[in-house]
């Protein structure tokens, strides 16, 4: 009997019989903070998204859970970075992990916090605070339960945050988390996964799971002068970094083939998430309809029809079912 790997997608659209088709077996979501007030009152879209969590789960999808991000923490729950901050956020944390325990199997504590945006308004410490803070939490709640933190590059914060909480805090995190977006916004392609896991088992000695990775199929890539200038993508309307014969429909369904066949294969790596479900009309983060950096990742296009990455995804996972 094989392990049970997560094959998953990130936000995808409430259609479990689609999202199973595909061969999924995992979706991973932002879980809202749940709380209107100090009283407890829930919000209503932690409500709207626990009623999708029940009926994903219901048809037998693993759920991997996103908790708010230090901003996202509602100003009543104290000023960011006092005692009170992370003593709120641990007590959510354990009432998430409790309140959809044997639905949610895997917690993540914020996202990309190596990222100053992601983590604002906290600095580099703070948010390691915040990520033990969490990890208590969730195991308080449930613990048997995965948890751990993802980072979006290897760089240098990433190291050091990934360091303070595997290492010096021994919160009890028991995996640990990575983004992989090589041939858009990082150099490289799949084949970069050898040495990405490689570096991810030597600072934690846990299993790995990515959170996010996934492939561009629209977009040129920059010339060695703008590259070199170090301007935004979406100014230039142009990748960073290309792969393969670039990015194209083709060229996104055969890195989701080379991706699975690497992570499918390595007995270190428990499960992973794709990104997107579907393209966009335009960029979401500068909003021009003719950017192509957050607008086609995509496994339909804007009119719902499968692009080839679609089929990518199952023809991989077609063998997976077995392995469950
Ligand atoms: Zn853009």
């Amino acid at each position: 009997m094989g392990r049970k790997f997560l094959a998953g997608i990130t936000h995808p659209d409430q259609d479990v019989e689609q999202i199973k088709d595909i061969g999924f077996n995992a979706i991973r979501l932002n879980i809202p903070f749940p709380f209107e007030n100090e009283d407890g009152e829930l919000c209503r879209d932690f409500l709207q998204t626990a009623g999708w969590i029940d009926e994903a789960a219901a048809a037998g999808l693993s759920v991997a859970g996103i908790t708010a991000n230090p901003g996202d923490m509602p100003d009543w729950a104290g000023k960011a970075g006092s005692d009170k901050f992370y003593r709120k956020f641990q007590d959510t944390c354990r009432f998430l992990s409790s309140y959809f325990k044997g639905k949610v199997v895997v917690w993540q504590i914020g996202n990309e916090m190596n990222l100053k945006n992601s983590r604002k308004p906290l600095d580099a410490d703070e948010a390691v605070r915040f990520a033990v803070a969490g990890i208590h939490g969730i195991l308080e709640g449930n613990p048997g339960v995965l948890v751990g933190i993802n980072m979006a590059e290897l760089e240098q914060e990433a190291l050091y945050i990934y360091d303070q909480v595997y290492n010096k805090s021994r919160a009890g995190a028991n995996y640990i988390g990575s983004d992989g977006y090589f041939g858009t916004w990082h150099k490289g392609g799949p084949d970069r996964w050898y040495e990405f896991i490689k570096q991810l088992y030597n600072l934690a000695g846990m299993p790995i799971i990515v959170h996010e990775w996934g492939f561009a199929s629209e977009g040129g890539a920059m010339t060695p002068e703008e590259l070199a200038s170090g301007v935004y993508p979406c100014s230039v309307k142009k990748w960073r970094y290309t792969w393969g014969e670039g990015h194209t429909r083709e060229s996104q369904a055969e890195y989701i083939r080379r991706i699975y066949s690497i992570l499918l294969n390595d007995p270190r790596v428990i499960g992973c998430f794709y990104y997107a479900w579907n393209d966009g009309p335009m960029c979401w983060q500068c909003g021009q309809p003719d950017c192509p950096c957050e607008k086609c990742w995509g496994i339909f296009d804007t009119a719902g029809n499968r692009k080839p990455s679609w089929y990518a995804h199952r023809e991989s996972l077609r063998h997976l079912k077995n392995n469950v």
